[in-house]
């Protein structure tokens, strides 16, 4: 996508604006699946990170299944055309009637406590095949909201709990059939991932049942020149012969499993922004964007470097600005960069904005979300409208006599 073609979509769909490349997503997926060689790997996206049904099908005519975090994202697989046995849903601390409506509905159950595994035990027995989410106490992860594996996370039950999990397995006769871990995202070492498999593998032992194995995500992608990334091949390699030894040693061969969100969807996605205003200031140069940390939350709440370009003067002398958005508190998309001169009007573009953009937005200071264009070839798609001013008063409900 040049800047050009960047700037025909901004003018013909508006501003602010999420596109997405639908052969980005499609490379990613490829790349992932062959980094395991002969190895087949199943690979479930984790939908939090962008749901638009459309993404979701992309996806889905990749082979790819579901990882679903509330009941709410499975309705959205089961809409886009999954198969219920695709999708996997892994609840953290919801009540135990969601979960025995994602039974109903026939998707795989991820349970990751040691009282829901025992009421799933009292309420189902050995009747719905289950897999158990296993914290390895793994630390990883690149920032603290992002990192799940540490001994004070709320995920999984402790490696240290086997005996326990062992104990309601056996008597109510259950049937696990999958270990899970996910560690956290944005982990750059491959080492983490081995470590994790080599104690999932150990762990095993304690299950005859099982028919995967699946070892999360948190593959991290670059966001700017340079950034140490995932080593996406080294670890396909290094996990593919390890499973091969650990399904010997088991007896059967399992399937592998893992739940990519961010690498699949990051880099397609750009979040297209007009320049309101160019503000001298006695300290630096601030460009004002008609968009803000309601559309994009990753800079502030994570501290995410998002690399921005110029599109409407891609060739123009590079300057040092911070790029603020329009929200009435500190909402910075990006301090001290270098960007061709930006002039009012200009369209920016802020990259890595596929994985935990739109999904995370919200209507703070009564603003409507971005509308989402999906480009296939050379065709551009508009696969979600801009909300409107009545989307935010929508479900509120008037008293009468405060009239
Ligand atoms: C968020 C999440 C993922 C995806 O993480 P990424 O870093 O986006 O790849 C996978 N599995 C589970 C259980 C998750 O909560």
């Amino acid at each position: 996508m040049d800047n050009h073609f960047l700037c025909t979509l901004a003018e013909q769909f508006g501003t602010p604006l999420y596109v997405y490349d639908e052969a980005t997503i499609v490379a990613q997926y490829q790349r992932l699946k062959s980094a395991f060689g002969k190895q087949d790997v199943k690979l479930h996206y984790a939908l939090k990170a962008l749901n638009n049904v459309n993404i979701l099908r992309v996806l889905r005519n990749q082979g790819a299944g579901l990882d679903a975090v509330s009941i709410e994202e499975v309705h959205l697989g089961l809409r886009a055309g999954f198969d219920a046995k695709e999708i996997m849903y892994t609840p953290n601390g919801v009540a135990f009637s969601e979960i025995a409506k994602a039974v109903e509905l026939g998707v795989m159950i991820n349970i990751d406590n040691l009282s829901v595994l025992e009421q799933f035990g009292a309420a189902y027995g050995g009747k719905v095949p289950v897999c158990v989410r296993l914290n390895p106490h793994i630390v990883a992860g690149g920032h603290a909201h992002i990192s799940v594996g540490h001994i004070d996370s709320k995920f999984g039950i402790s490696i240290h709990q086997l005996r326990h999990i062992s104990r309601i397995v056996e008597h109510y006769r259950m049937r696990i059939v999958g270990l899970h871990m996910h560690t956290g995202s944005d982990i750059i070492d491959a080492d983490v991932f081995l470590q994790g498999a080599d104690l999932l593998y150990d762990a095993a032992e304690s299950f005859p049942d099982l028919q995967f194995m699946d070892f999360g995500s948190g593959f991290k992608v670059a966001y700017k020149e340079g950034d140490i990334v995932t080593p996406i091949e080294d670890i396909g390699a290094k996990i593919a012969t390890s499973f091969k030894t650990f399904c010997k040693r088991y007896g059967r061969d399992l399937e592998l499993w893992f739940e990519p969100g961010k690498f699949l969807v990051s880099e397609s996605g750009k979040l297209l922004v007009s320049v309101n205003v160019v503000k001298q200031t006695t300290s630096t140069v601030f460009v004002g964007v008609d968009s803000g940390q309601n559309h994009l939350i990753r800079p502030m709440f994570y501290n995410a470097y998002h690399h921005i370009t110029n599109c409407s003067n891609a060739n123009g002398q590079q300057k040092l600005y911070s790029v603020v958005g329009y929200i009435c508190e500190t909402d910075t998309f990006g301090y001290d960069r270098l960007i061709p001169e930006v002039r009012e009007k200009d369209v920016l573009a802020i990259h890595n904005a596929g994985a935990y953009g739109f999904s995370m937005s919200n209507q703070y200071n009564a603003r409507l979300r971005p509308a989402e264009v999906l480009v296939r070839g050379d065709s551009a798609y508009l696969i979600r409208k801009r909300e409107e001013l009545e989307d935010i008063y929508r479900n509120e409900i008037e008293i009468p006599e405060l009239r």
